[in-house]
């Protein structure tokens, strides 16, 4: 890693940062980005709605794009930042990774994603991303018409009940620790035929490494092949600490689903110099939207380096005698005769 001062460190190298990081790239902006290798699907052996790529292995999605980046220019490192502080009289940002190395670049962008907190029910860990799953987009399709389990967690369980209807016309609801329907949402399942089971979910049985059930405190068991949970989304934000931006929590129906980093719709934080984009603050952003978020970001950031760089070659046209005014004039006047010029010294 060189010492010089990038115009941007990405820190998070996921879809949202590598988008960027082409987009910087091509921009003819120095970049870099430091990647911890840990994307949030990657429990999951295919990415599905990426327009072009459906289907394809979350990993090999970001091969391709790091060599897309890198192919521009784009530097790609792995590790963690673990700090980042602003450098004094506005010059850029320190970017501090765990191993002590330090960066510096004139523009942070953070595209560091979310931990997808699961509750404490055993088993459920060991299976996300394979028949553990939260979200339809996602997963659906490879469930499609199998029984399907909802765990109720939070007062949206009737809403996802109703949803995940759409691929299997075998749903049964999990109440769990959730408060109990209203009567209108009790209507509502019971017309899309969705079962309700109540009592505490205490495990999963599996046979030869698939789910095969839900097991409740008292000893049932309700055969599924697949169970859906609404984690916690928490924004992977603590490197942004340092520069006081702090997460902010989602409530969703009097209901906190997660944390993420407040941004304008470009991804400009209240820190002036610092973006975000994808997962980390937007927590239902998937992998075509964090990408398309992460070019949005990198084309604002082009843009504000542009404005500095005009103000600063506009100081410098106007300050008599200043080493960068006569470089820009010696340069317009002499232009390529200035090679002449040296030659007969
Ligand atoms: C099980 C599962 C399956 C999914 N399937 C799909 C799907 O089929 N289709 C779809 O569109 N979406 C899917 N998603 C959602 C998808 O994972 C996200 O939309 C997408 O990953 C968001 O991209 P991102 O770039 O914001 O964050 P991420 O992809 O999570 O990338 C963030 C990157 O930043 C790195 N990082 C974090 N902290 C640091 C740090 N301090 N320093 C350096 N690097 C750091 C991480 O290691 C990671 O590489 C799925 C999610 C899950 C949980």
């Amino acid at each position: 890693m060189t010492t010089q001062m990038y115009d941007v460190v990405v820190i998070g190298g996921g879809a949202a940062g590598l988008s960027a990081a082409l987009t910087l790239s091509r921009a003819r902006r120095s970049v870099l980005v430091i990647d911890a290798g840990s994307p949030r699907n990657a429990p999951a052996s295919h990415a599905h709605n990426y327009l072009g790529r459906e289907g394809i292995a979350p990993g090999q999605l970001l091969a391709i794009g790091r060599e897309e980046a890198s192919g521009y220019g784009a530097e790609i490192v792995e590790g963690e930042a673990v700090a980042a502080e602003k450098l004094p009289g506005g010059a850029g940002f320190r970017v501090v990774r765990e191993d002590g190395i330090a960066v510096t670049a004139r523009r942070l962008l953070v595209t560091t994603g979310l931990v997808d907190e699961l509750p404490p029910i055993p088993g459920l860990a060991e299976r996300w991303g394979r028949d553990v799953l939260h979200c339809p987009y996602c997963h659906g399709w490879e469930v499609r018409d199998l029984p399907v389990g909802i765990v109720a967690l939070s007062p949206m369980a009737v809403h996802q009940a109703l949803l995940w209807r759409q691929w299997s016309d075998d749903v049964t609801l999990f109440l769990h620790h959730a408060p109990e329907p209203g009567d209108e949402e009790y209507e509502q399942l019971a017309a899309r035929g969705i079962a309700v089971v109540d009592g505490e979910v205490t495990g999963l049985e599996v046979s030869g490494d698939r789910l095969t059930g839900v097991r409740l405190a008292d000893g049932r068991v309700v055969p599924r092949a697949a169970v859906v949970v609404q984690p916690r989304f928490t924004a992977r934000s603590g490197v942004l600490d340092g520069l006081g931006l702090h997460a902010t929590a989602l409530e969703v129906g009097g209901h906190t689903v997660g944390t993420y980093i407040a941004a304008d719709p470009a991804g400009a934080t209240e820190v002036p110099g610092v973006w975000v984009a994808g997962n980390v603050t937007n927590l239902m952003e998937q992998v075509i939207g964090a990408a398309a978020a992460g070019q949005k970001a990198g084309a604002a950031i082009n843009g504000h380096l542009m404005t500095e760089d005009v103000r600063r070659a506009v100081e410098a046209r106007r300050a008599p005698f200043s080493a960068e005014a006569e470089r820009q004039v010696c340069e317009k006047t002499l232009g390529s005769r200035r090679h002449g010029l040296q030659e007969t010294r």
